[in-house]
């Protein structure tokens, strides 16, 4: 079953008496553990797109199924629980609080849940991503690579299915770039599904299919993976 299905969607924007038509009939499916870049064109409705598959939007028109359920029908309370349950986030910013150190910044996902068993978890996320050395660290006494590694490790402690990342390496040099892609190849051996949006033509040759915008409609929709089903 698919893990993600988007049928016909658009999503129109009222700017006063203007209408601006970010999608216009989007149509694709998604499998568990795929692993894929959405690029495009400035305007070309990436963000919208992403927006919806995270569920922080709904469609005007059209249908979006995540793991079977219609989000385009769900109250907003519905929407932030399916959110909090299947999707972890990743910014180019990186979105973490200054005042607080790592582990409390991985915790905070917990806490929304209304988790209270957090510390152990919080751990074992920041373990994943290579980081428990620096658990009591605030952001600005690490490095980009390693606040983006937290950021990661905050999208990871519910254990979701899904990962939408926007322009996760945008804010980093090549090398620590390519060491957050590492993270991420690594999360998706794990069966994690990863969805970027991205302009970095590395990130895109690393991913095993490519959903390419152009105006509001999906252009292209490009399968990196070998026909011996290895990713290249
Ligand atoms: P991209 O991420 O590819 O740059 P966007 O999804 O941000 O594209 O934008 C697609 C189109 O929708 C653009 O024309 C943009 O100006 C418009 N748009 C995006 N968000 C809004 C909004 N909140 N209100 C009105 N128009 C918007």
């Amino acid at each position: 079953m698919s893990l993600i299905e988007v049928r016909d969607v658009e999503k129109t924007y009222t700017m006063g008496s203007m209408a601006v038509h970010a999608l216009r009939g989007v149509s694709f499916t998604i499998a568990p553990g795929e692993y894929l870049a959405i690029m495009g064109p400035s305007g070309s409705g990436k963000s919208t797109l992403m927006n919806l598959l995270g569920c922080l939007d709904k469609p005007s028109a059209g249908t979006y199924l995540l793991d079977g359920e219609d989000v385009s029908q769900l109250s907003d309370d519905r929407l932030a629980a399916l959110r909090n349950r299947h999707i972890g986030f990743v910014f180019q910013q990186f979105n973490l609080l200054p005042r607080a150190n790592a582990l409390q910044n991985v915790e905070l996902p917990l806490q929304y849940a209304g988790i209270h068993d957090r510390r152990e978890k919080a751990v074992t996320a920041l373990a994943k991503v290579g980081l428990a050395d620096r658990a009591h660290h605030r952001p600005r006494e690490l490095s980009g690579g390693e606040q983006q590694r937290v950021a990661i490790a905050r999208a990871i402690v519910n254990e979701p299915a899904i990962i939408l990342a926007d322009e996760p390496t945008g804010n980093l040099d090549s090398r620590t770039g390519r060491d957050i892609l590492q993270v991420f190849d690594d999360l998706n051996q794990t069966g994690i599904t990863l969805i970027t949006v991205t302009h970095d033509p590395d990130i895109a040759a690393g991913c095993h299919r490519v959903l390419h915008m152009v105006d509001g409609k999906l252009a292209n929709d490009v399968n990196n993976k070998r026909p011996g089903g290895e990713a290249p």
